[in-house]
């Protein structure tokens, strides 16, 4: 019997759908184990050369291609499920995530509109609604989005809109001067590309002075506003980080609430990887004032572990949503009474089911479980920040979150990224560069929640190779 060439049935798809599942499980089991390299070196000729291997003049068998893919993975990508992969917020997988994903893609409901997918836009409705009282929001709408670029993205276009109504119809020339917002310096870049996306423009942004432990300052942040405002321009926006990218400060939430308050700004937190710290009793209180903001940024597939792409816009002003993006088309099925049809308030239209995989692992996990787990990466952080020192490092941020920048200040200038590349070739681990305060550091993050003590002493023990071969090559 021939198989359609799209929708196998019977046999041929229950082998293809469990082969996958075996890759998958086989990849999971292995990569941390033996040899493997965190981060196998790729040249890209090399990777072109494999992709391209494969030919649609001439199909392959199923199996065949599928094992394509996996090999193909495996030889080219740093591994972020590895627990000596100390890189950006990429977390290893969470299972029931993985199981919720593809339980999503096989389903494939369309979050456009709530009638055509009732239960997947309850279930995300009930998350925001979950996550919004966990970050002390008195009243909740929210909408998934691909992650905490789009979320911002959003902050930013729902601020305008609140701010500068006709703006929605009129265009910026309607508001009254240039409209600006401000972030401190260590804010994520995603908000230079919305002002740009935005047609505010680059200019638009008005970073603000950090102090020396990278949060924003407050007096900084009023002073600019004031001259600002003496120009004639328009601010309307104050963007706080809760857990910046480089070092996981958290700029003062309630000292900027009550400049926003008072100065009638949005305020916007961006606590795309830090607000899970909201989850763990004694980590929440370093997020004191986010529930006084207007609205916040929260990626799932940060520090909860959930596969990309998992990001989440929530505000407490409730119809905001509505009023930035509302908009009907006859092609669309007519709504149904009382419920907000999704794609009148996300940037999307099609959407896919992103919350079906927070949805399981916390059905599973429980906030117990997943406060557990996430303690546990911070207490490695811990370890990883207590014995630093001892190897002559210095530990060179300052946050309760699981995160540590170091520097060496004997090294020269620019010596961190050297020593992060060297530590990327060894393949032992995965860990960065950044910069903080004018000079290049490392950065190593615990993004995955099976890493254990062996994991944190073998990255100390790269560390110190790392420094005898470098310091070879510089006598
Ligand atoms: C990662 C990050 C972003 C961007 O989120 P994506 O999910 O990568 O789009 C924004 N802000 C902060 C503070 C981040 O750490």
């Amino acid at each position: 019997m021939s198989r359609h060439p799209l929708l196998f049935e019977g046999a041929a798809r229950r082998d293809v759908l469990a082969r996958a599942i075996a890759i998958v499980d086989a990849y999971l089991g292995e990569v941390g184990q033996g040899e493997g390299q965190v981060g196998p070196p790729a040249e890209p000729g090399a990777v072109r050369a494999y992709v391209e291997s494969l030919s649609f003049e001439h199909p392959r068998a199923p199996d065949e291609a599928l094992e394509h893919l996996a090999e193909g993975l495996r030889r080219f990508q740093v591994h972020v499920a590895h627990p000596r992969y100390f890189g950006l917020f990429n977390p290893a997988p969470a299972t029931m995530a993985i199981a919720g994903d593809v339980i999503a893609a096989g389903f494939n409901p369309q979050l456009a509109t709530w009638s055509h997918s009732p239960m997947a836009c309850e279930i995300e409705r009930f998350l925001a609604a979950e996550l919004g009282a966990r970050f002390g929001y008195d009243d909740v709408e929210g909408t998934f989005a691909s992650g905490g670029a789009e979320a911002n993205h959003t902050a930013l276009l729902v601020a305008l809109g609140e701010a500068f109504p006709e703006v929605a119809r009129e265009g910026l020339r309607a508001a009254p001067g240039s409209p600006v917002f401000y972030l401190s310096a260590e804010a994520h870049h995603s908000f230079q590309k919305a002002a740009r996306m935005s047609g505010l423009g680059e200019v638009a942004v008005r970073p603000v002075e950090v102090d020396a432990a990278s949060r924003m300052r407050v007096e900084a942040l009023e002073a600019r506003i004031a001259a600002d405002r003496a120009d004639g321009l328009a601010p309307f926006l104050v963007v706080a980080t809760a857990g910046t990218t480089s070092s996981g400060a958290i700029d003062p939430l309630p000292t900027i609430a009550e400049v926003a308050e008072r100065q009638g700004l949005w305020f916007h937190v961006d606590a795309a990887w830090g607000g899970a710290a909201a989850l763990v009793p004694e980590l929440a209180p370093a997020l004191a004032g986010i529930e006084r903001s207007d609205s916040l940024t929260f990626d799932a597939h940060k520090w909860l572990s959930v596969p990309m792409g998992a990001g989440l816009f929530l505000t407490r002003r409730r119809g905001a949503l509505g009023r930035t993006f509302g908009t009907r088309a006859p092609y669309m099925p007519r709504p149904v009474a009382d419920v907000d049809d999704p794609y009148g308030s996300s940037m999307q239209w099609s959407r896919r089911f992103i919350g079906a995989k927070l949805y399981l692992t916390l059905a599973v996990a429980g906030w117990e479980g997943y406060a557990a787990a996430l303690r546990h990466q911070a207490q490695m952080a811990d370890r990883l920040r207590h014995a630093l020192p001892d190897q002559g490092w210095d530990v060179v941020n300052d946050t309760p979150l699981p995160i540590v920048c170091f520097d060496d200040p004997k090294l020269a200038a620019n010596r961190a990224v050297t020593f992060a590349a060297w530590v990327q070739r060894s393949g032992r681990a995965w860990i960065s560069s950044t910069r903080l305060a004018g000079r290049s550091v490392l950065r190593a993050c615990v993004t995955h929640a099976g890493t254990g003590p062996d994991d944190i002493d073998a990255l100390l023990d790269t560390l110190a190779r790392a420094r005898r071969a470098l310091e070879r090559q510089t006598v």
